[in-house]
């Protein structure tokens, strides 16, 4: 029997997952690794526990193959990501220590978030508790504080890209999507498709710092109830449900003292 598409695409991940080395080594730096436990993949990375061979410390290795890397606009976007990430400094930032190639892949090292993201613990949990919601929370805002001031926007603030060390704090991570920001600069673009959309990225209009407010007022509210705010099949019907039900005309000017009576 011919192998179908899907077969296709699981031989090619099985083929980059092999072509990881279990020694990887940045020769810049003269730094040895020796790969441990896989952490996760992304669209393009394969994310694996490195053991630095002489500090003994763990990282993060995110790794690409670069043949997922052959057009120059995919090369630039990952050249963007790590420019962005790299020069970040805040302890609710995950920290990118490195950034390295060999004639496979390029690797980046990233501080080790061991306790995965709060994606899974959403899966799990579903709703969290209201002291839980506001720890996650605050955290976050400090975080796009720090970056809004360097004028950075993220753009793709979601649970799956809020990330948790041993100690349970919350990391922003996956810079992907951002961009820097001139004074009063509105941006026209976004490739790719950030979890919580916000209107006017949707509408064309322009956007700029708010699309990550609007993602945390998301990420806070999935957080609260257990599920998104927003869930449609298609981004053209972005209204909220609760619009779609009942909703008068005309309010009596007796609400004014007590609930009215709808027939
Ligand atoms: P991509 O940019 O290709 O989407 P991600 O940044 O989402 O890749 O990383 C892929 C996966 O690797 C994540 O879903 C997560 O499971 C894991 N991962 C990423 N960064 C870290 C980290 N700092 N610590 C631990 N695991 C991580």
């Amino acid at each position: 029997m011919a192998p179908t598409a899907a077969d296709l695409k699981k031989q090619q991940q099985q083929q980059r997952m092999a072509d990881v080395p279990d020694l990887i080594v940045d020769r810049d730096r003269d730094v040895r690794y020796v790969k441990g436990k896989f952490l996760g993949k992304g669209g393009f990375a394969h994310c694996y526990e490195l053991r630095n061979m002489a500090t003994a410390e763990l990282v993060a290795g995110k790794i690409v193959s670069k043949t997922l890397l052959t057009k120059q606009y995919q090369r630039d976007k990952m050249a963007q990501e790590v420019s962005i990430h790299r020069n970040l400094r805040h302890e609710n930032v995950v920290r990118l220590f490195s950034f390295f190639e060999d004639h496979k892949n390029v690797y980046i090292t990233l501080e080790l978030c061991a306790r995965r993201s709060l994606m899974e613990l959403h899966k799990r949990r579903k709703a969290v508790t209201d002291p839980e919601a506001r720890y996650f929370t605050v955290q976050v805002c400090r975080a796009v504080e720090y970056l809004h001031e360097k004028r950075i926007i993220h753009r793709d603030l979601k649970l799956g890209n809020l990330f948790l060390n041993d100690e349970m704090m919350v990391k922003i991570g996956d810079f992907g999507l951002a961009t820097t920001v001139d004074e009063g600069e509105r941006k026209r673009t976004l490739c790719g498709t950030p979890n919580y959309i916000a209107p006017e990225v949707l509408e064309k209009r322009g956007h700029s710092f708010e699309v990550d407010i609007w993602a945390i007022g998301c990420i806070l509210y999935t957080l609260l109830f257990g599920k998104p705010p927003f869930e449609t099949e298609s981004l053209k019907t972005l209204e909220h449900s609760y619009f779609q039900g009942f909703t008068p005309r005309r309010l009596p000017v007796s609400c004014l003292s007590m609930p009215p009576k709808f027939n």
